[in-house]
């Protein structure tokens, strides 16, 4: 993704502590303290321009959502959109989502949400697609058991391998769909910035679930 420096948005992240949380491996166990409450615990990786986080914590009020973004000029936006929506359920983690042990620990996780990651379509960066399997340890370590992660890519290579990946990993595989926008239960999902856009150029959306078997 292309985008645009913003030199303000170190201060405005700063700004509102409340939501983009200075020190995550404080909280390491203990996320019910910063949202004031015990609830499910979502986590986003790659959260971007946070439409999907704040469009899921309106879906659902019961459960409490993090959204990690590494780029502090992207994730400026989700913090936007999360102030002007009044979102009490959402917190922001401008970190690299490499640190996720240390963010939280094991079996706090409910869900968590791959939305649109970048494909890194040579053989040789494949260490830095979030579905290989250095990443896949680390989420099956802060997942519960049968926490589940939700996958939607528009770029079917990734898709494929990212199939394999969760499978010999040993996650059971679910709800997979070659064409999101038509799938049943379409009407459940919630749109992220890039689907929006791929969706209206027609691109077809690929979306599973893996599902942590122990
Ligand atoms: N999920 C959003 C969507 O669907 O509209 C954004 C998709 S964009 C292709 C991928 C995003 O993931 C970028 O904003 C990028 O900065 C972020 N990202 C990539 N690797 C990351 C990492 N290791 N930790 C945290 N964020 C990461």
């Amino acid at each position: 993704m292309r985008v645009r420096h913003k030199p303000w948005a170190r201060g405005k992240l700063e700004k509102h502590s409340d939501i983009v949380i200075p020190s995550p491996r404080y909280y390491n166990g203990e996320w019910g303290e910063v949202f004031h409450r015990e609830a499910p615990l979502c986590v986003e990786i790659g959260t971007g321009k946070g439409k999907f986080i704040i469009g899921m914590a309106k879906k659902r009020p019961d459960a409490n959502f993090i959204g990690i973004e590494l780029n502090e000029s992207i994730i400026v936006s989700a913090l936007e959109k999360c102030l002007e929506a009044g979102a009490t359920n959402v917190r922001l983690i401008n970190e690299d989502a490499r640190g996720l042990t240390d963010f939280f620990a094991e079996d706090e996780v409910d869900d968590l949400y791959l939305n649109f990651c970048d494909p890194w379509p040579k053989k040789r960066h494949e260490k830095r697609r979030l579905t290989y399997s250095a990443f896949l340890a680390q989420y099956e370590y802060v997942l519960k058991s049968h926490g589940v992660i939700h996958f939607k890519t528009d770029n079917q290579g990734l898709f494929e391998y990212s199939l394999e990946s969760f499978s010999q990993y040993g996650f059971l595989l679910r709800n997979i769909s070659l064409d999101l926008q038509h799938a049943r239960d379409a009407k459940d999902n919630v749109m992220t910035e890039y689907e929006e856009k791929f969706t209206d150029k027609g691109q077809r959306i690929y979306r599973c679930e893996a599902v942590c078997s122990d």
